[in-house]
């Protein structure tokens, strides 16, 4: 066990590692809507918000 394992990240590396982590999780991929009477641009994993649908289902009330 030599002292260099315990060796840390310095403390604004840290911080910037998890910076940079939280920035990569909260970026939303865009897909695009797959109802071909809409097919709108729509994050990943959500419903798309012009149309209504989810996966070929109906989710939210269509405008
Ligand atoms: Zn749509």
């Amino acid at each position: 066990m030599s002292s260099s394992m315990f060796r840390r990240k310095s403390r604004s590396n840290v911080r910037h590692h998890r910076a940079q982590w939280r920035r990569a999780i909260a970026v939303p991929r865009l897909v695009t809507c797959p109802n071909p009477a809409c097919s709108e641009p729509v994050p990943a994993h959500t419903a798309c918000p012009s149309c209504g649908q989810y996966r070929g289902r109906q989710v939210l009330p269509p405008r």
